[in-house]
């Protein structure tokens, strides 16, 4: 799929339509002392196996990718409809 890098949009801090420009949103880095971090290695720690089972085999090409608009009068950040795609391309002209 094909999206231009740049698109106009309504940004809800302007309260009126400017131009946005789309990245691809990435997950940040995991925090190791998050709640649910530090539940899950108590977990696995010890006899007994895995938890949670590890996903290995993958058929499937497509993935979910998430747009993100920043607004360039504001900086204001929102993202996009969500596309389940085999390449997500940002067009640049
Ligand atoms: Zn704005």
């Amino acid at each position: 799929m094909k999206v231009p890098k740049k698109t106009m949009s309504l940004c809800p801090r302007c309260k009126k339509h400017t131009e946005f420009t789309i990245s691809i949103y990435k997950k940040g880095k995991k925090r190791t002392l998050a709640e649910g971090q530090r539940r899950y290695e108590r977990k696995k720690r010890g006899y007994g196996s895995q938890p949670k089972e590890v996903f290995r085999k993958n058929a499937k090409v497509n993935k979910k990718t998430t747009p993100l608009l920043t607004c360039s009068e504001c900086g204001y950040k929102k993202y996009g409809r969500p596309q389940k795609v085999k390449k997500y391309e940002i067009i640049t002209n």
